[in-house]
């Protein structure tokens, strides 16, 4: 189902040409060994092309050709009509925080943007079954079909205090900005697009999702892709956050609640009965010592550990919960596996250590997030840094866990984009957003998916 953009004479096909005979001067300089007379008439070859090819993707810089996604003049009049109604975002943002979105608890805050995108001209605005608002801005045509996607939840519980305060350019309340800034750019991208009567190549659909955060486990981009939309989605941008962001690695989880279980007794007079509190720390003593790699990025978290009822009681049970994370889905399957080895190996060593004990466990998978990533030649990538770059803004590329990690699983050019602005203090109650020159992350989000509507 990928459909990659078109590949026509642009700068941005230039520089990917370039990038190329790049890394292949690269590796003819590597090896000082290797330089024969010949090897340097390659590399000074190498050179010249690159430096030709440079400046010819310079020229075309300056052509339309390039220029073709902001080109049209009623884009130009929804970017202007972006920053005239900044305040209208801003007070968008605020409205939507206001309204508790606990995890699995997204129904209120749900029904509010629902209403939003309904007013903003979307079609068949929709919650579908897992609670997740979706609506349609149709192109010239159904395809490509890009998906805007925002989501909904917070990582506080029912009952937190979200009333927002304001002090000039800084609004704060929890999930202030994560992610009540991405669904504000959300509902400003489709306004704008609206108040311009932009006519996109492709359709844009809008999504505000459930479940992104936490035991949410990226429900509701599951659902989204795997169901709602199944089949349907060519290219998918989750607005998540704040600032400049451009995110195409997608950062895998596997989170456990493992379990050790026991008959339990008195400290004194039951002494020698197998302890699932000493299997538990046997087992985490060794899991701290587990080597991981630096590259990719691979890391182990027992977060929460618990049981027992006494201090002079074997414990009947106690249990630990564990955070594997790493970019890449294999390691992260090898960690998986060791983790789950050491679980057992502990419980065999304390029931032979007393003999007669009988401990049993469990592990339970409570979050299972795909690692992945799109690489960063593919056009959505190349789109939003060019995009980017001509708006003055950064084009880092970087490593989360998002909605994206479900499109990227399934095969979708997919990445994860900042919604402008400055967060600060994300998923504490001192949460904070600055707001200035935040309209630049709705402008750009804007541009992006014109740009990617385009066959
Ligand atoms: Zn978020």
């Amino acid at each position: 189902m990928k459909r990659p953009l078109p590949v026509s004479i642009s700068g941005v096909t230039i520089q990917r040409a370039a990038w190329r005979l790049g890394s292949g001067f690269k590796r003819l300089d590597a090896p000082a060994h290797a330089r024969s007379h010949g090897r340097l008439a390659d590399v000074r070859l190498a050179l010249t092309l690159t430096a030709a090819i440079l400046s010819a993707a310079a020229v075309h810089a300056r052509s339309p050709r390039l220029q073709a996604p902001t080109d049209n003049a009623s884009v130009e009049t929804a970017a202007r009509s972006v920053r005239a109604n900044d305040e209208k975002t801003l007070a968008d943002q605020v409205r939507l925080c206001e309204v508790p979105a606990p995890p699995f608890g997204e129904r209120a805050r749900a029904a509010v943007v629902r209403d939003m995108l309904h007013a903003v001209g979307l079609k068949s605005v929709r919650i579908d079954r897992e609670g997740n608002v979706v609506g349609d801005r149709p192109g010239r045509s159904p395809r490509p079909n890009v998906v805007l996607a925002a989501h909904l939840d917070t990582v506080f519980p029912g009952g937190t205090p979200v009333k927002v305060r304001r002090a000039g350019s800084i609004l704060s309340g929890p999930g202030i900005a994560d992610n009540c800034r991405g669904l504000a750019v959300l509902i400003a991208v489709a306004r704008a697009l609206d108040s311009a009567a932009v006519q996109t190549a492709g359709t844009v659909t809008f999504a505000a999702t459930v479940g992104e955060e936490g035991l949410g486990d990226l429900r509701g981009a599951r659902t989204l892709l795997g169901d709602t939309l199944k089949g349907r989605v060519d290219r998918f941008v989750a607005l998540d956050g704040t600032g400049e962001s451009i995110t195409n690695i997608a950062v895998g989880s596997r989170r456990y609640r493992v379990t050790f279980r026991g008959s339990g007794g008195h400290s004194y007079n039951n002494f020698g009965r197998a302890n699932p509190a000493h299997a538990l720390a046997r087992a985490v003593a060794r899991i701290s010592e587990l080597p991981v790699p630096s590259r990719p990025k691979t890391t182990f978290n027992v977060g929460r550990i618990g049981g027992g009822t006494s201090v002079n009681a074997i414990p009947a049970d106690a249990w630990f919960e564990i955070d594997l994370r790493s970019t890449d889905e294999a390691v992260l399957a090898t960690l998986d596996r060791s983790v789950q080895k050491i679980v057992d190996d502990a419980v065999a060593v304390e029931n032979t250590r007393w003999k007669n004990g009988a401990l049993t466990v469990s592990s339970e998978r409570i979050g299972d997030r795909p690692a992945g990533r799109t690489d960063e030649r593919v056009p959505i990538v190349e789109t939003a840094r060019s995009i980017s770059s001509r708006l003055g803004m950064s084009t880092a590329l970087g490593a989360a866990s998002t909605d994206a990690n479900i499109a990227i699983q399934l095969g979708i050019p997919a990445i994860a984009i900042g919604g402008g602005g400055r967060g600060t203090g994300s998923h504490t109650l001192d949460e904070s957003f600055d707001s200035t020159g935040s309209f630049r992350g709705t402008e750009r989000a804007l541009r992006l998916v014109v740009a990617l509507s385009r066959p």
